[in-house]
């Protein structure tokens, strides 16, 4: 991570041997980091809401700290061409075309000259759904902005069936085309929730990446169909996002699928065989201390699962990787 402190009083050979650790350091693992908006000043949905004061704290926090907010297309084609992902990267990208981006989160996306992805829910716009922007407000915008595809109707995609979902494409996607004169690339699950049906599905309309929502980093060898997003909303800790590097070398041995009594009972995953400590995530339940042995975390419990999605998470220092799994 790019740290600033005064290296003045150092005498030179201590600086040479800080400079070799440093590189070292970021030659073994560098992570960009991509974060996901929605709202924008709009108190009335403070779980989807970024307040303007707090996106002016984030960008300021960028500006200060050599981060570089680049296009997403920039970090896919570096991923593509299986480029070292420098670590002071930053995308930015925006789930749903509310309105409240256009009004009041643009101005401040322009003054600070901060490039932007809008992945959009198409429905909403072409029916003038109260709250979201037009097409003439999305064309208005300047070469900050680019546009790719959230769907046409965003609904829980992975329950519907296979004949739906590609109905749901071809309807959207020929609307994007029509409105936007350009054709989407890129794909981000509605909830961010998929199974192998969805994903299957997707790469058959040839996106060229996908993207969900769970916390995390994007290194060198991350997969380009399944790449993280950490949600900047609500309370968002930004440092604690921005220190998280994706976990490498790692398998997650179960649960392999959504709990059929909707008992989980064992998460066990597979990590560097040097780690001693990691931390287990499971969602309604937080984040347990487990003991790492030859490499393998082995979780035993029994936490029952509300809802439809389950999402469980495996740290090892500031290394993460979140999986979600759906009820079928
Ligand atoms: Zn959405």
């Amino acid at each position: 991570m790019p740290t600033r402190f005064s290296l003045k009083k150092f005498h030179p050979s201590i600086l040479l041997i800080f400079y070799f650790l440093t590189t070292t350091v970021s030659f073994l693992q560098a992570d960009a980091h991509i974060f996901v908006y929605h709202r924008f000043g709009d108190s009335r949905h403070p779980s989807t809401n970024t307040s303007l004061a707090e996106l002016r704290k984030e960008f300021n926090y960028f500006k200060n700290n050599g981060y570089k907010v680049v296009k997403l297309e920039t970090l896919v084609d570096a991923l593509k061409e299986g480029k070292d992902i420098p670590d002071n990267w930053v995308v930015l990208t925006i789930d749903d075309n509310f309105k409240s981006f256009y009004t009041k989160g643009y101005p401040i996306f322009k003054e600070f000259g901060y490039p932007f992805t809008i992945f959009l829910y198409l429905e909403a716009t072409a029916k003038k759904y109260k709250d979201y922007t037009s097409f003439a407000q999305l064309r208005k915008m300047n070469s900050l902005a680019s546009f790719e595809f959230h769907s046409y109707g965003h609904k829980h995609m992975a329950s519907m069936s296979e004949k739906a979902i590609r109905a749901d494409f071809d309807k959207g996607l020929a609307l994007f085309e029509k409105e936007l004169n350009v054709r989407p690339k890129y794909f981000v699950y509605p909830y961010g929730e998929y199974n192998e049906k969805l994903e299957r599905i997707s790469k058959e309309y040839g996106f060229e990446a996908i993207f969900n929502q769970n916390m995390g980093a994007v290194s060198k060898g991350t997969n380009i169909f399944d790449i993280d997003r950490s949600a900047l909303v609500g309370k968002p800790k930004l440092k604690t996002y921005l220190n998280f590097d994706e976990l490498q070398n790692y398998e997650l041995l179960e649960p392999k699928a959504f709990p059929k009594n909707g008992i989980l009972t064992r998460v066990k995953a597979k990590v560097d065989k040097n780690a001693k400590k990691a931390y287990v995530y499971i969602r309604g339940h937080g984040w347990r201390p487990v003991k790492v042995k030859d490499g393998i975390i082995d979780y035993k419990t029994s936490k029952k699962i509300k809802g439809k999605r389950m999402k469980v998470g495996i740290q090892v220092g500031t290394k993460l990787k979140v999986k979600v799994f759906m009820k079928d």
